[in-house]
């Protein structure tokens, strides 16, 4: 069922979201050559911790196999999502995507953020572009008496038409005292299709996009899927409220983005 968010819940929405932001641009301060996803996850979870949250993402359970370990996914290059933390240096020309959640007074945030370790090959650096972009042109069409195939839908031609796959397997969600509410939130879809758009709606939309084929596997840890191909894939997500008729963006890339020009 979905439940609708009053302003007071949105706000607290707001918060735990933030929260997500501010500890992504912690990552985005020291993603560099030589780092470790596991040094990553030690810094958010202590960042998660010290603000009074709870990370969700730490213990969560798993149909397939033992509960998450860590408090971030750290999907690197060919990994899609999921990716568990390890001591494996970066190294120049990775990405990383970080997908991070937090349980703060009641609510949860939920964002991911591909990230470039040092100089990244150009035509990686347009996936992570226009996958980014695909996120912005779906919170664009999430507006009170659009549906749900409006937003699948911004995402999948925007991506496709440039040549990318569509990750079909994982889908957005919605979003509040759980990370995962009703509805899903599928990175594909048909116009005017789905179910509709109300106010006090609160989802996450995330597409997941594969620079060759979108088929994917899962590795033998039973938590991280990466593409068949090998080829990279990039990963951007922003918790929503449609509130007063319009997309507010709960989470926020601002400072991820400055903290990575300083970084250059
Ligand atoms: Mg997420
Ligand atoms: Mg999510």
């Amino acid at each position: 069922m979905i439940y609708l968010k009053t302003d007071d819940e949105i706000e607290l929405l707001r918060k735990a979201n933030l929260l997500v932001s501010a500890t992504l641009t912690e990552i985005a301060k020291v993603v560099r050559p030589g780092v470790t996803t596991r040094q990553l996850d030690t810094l958010a979870e202590q960042f998660i911790r010290d603000h009074g949250a709870i990370p969700t993402f730490k213990g969560f359970p798993n149909p397939f196999g033992p509960e998450f370990p860590a408090s971030i996914c750290t999907s690197v290059n060919e990994v899609v999502v999921h990716g568990i933390p390890n001591d494996v240096p970066l190294k120049e020309g990775d990405i990383v995507s970080v997908d991070c959640g937090t349980l703060l007074e009641g609510f949860c945030g939920d964002s991911c953020y591909t990230f470039c370790v040092g100089e990244v090959a150009p035509e990686v650096k347009a996936l992570l572009q226009t996958t980014k972009e695909s996120l912005y042109k779906a919170i664009e069409q999430a507006l009170p008496g659009k549906r749900l195939g409006d937003i699948g839908y911004a995402v999948q031609s925007h991506c496709e038409t440039q040549g990318y796959g569509i990750v079909r397997e994982f889908v957005g969600h919605g979003i509040g005292h759980d990370m995962h509410e009703d509805p899903q939130v599928p990175n594909y879809g048909t116009r005017g299709s789905g179910k509709q758009i109300k106010n006090g709606l609160c989802i996450a939309i995330e597409p997941m996009v594969t620079m060759g084929s979108p088929a994917l596997f899962m590795l033998e840890d039973r938590w991280g899927v990466v593409t068949k191909d090998g080829k990279p894939a990039a990963h951007f997500e922003h918790t929503i409220a449609i509130h007063n008729g319009k997309a507010d963006i709960m989470s926020s890339f601002e400072q991820i983005e400055e903290a990575e020009r300083q970084n250059r």
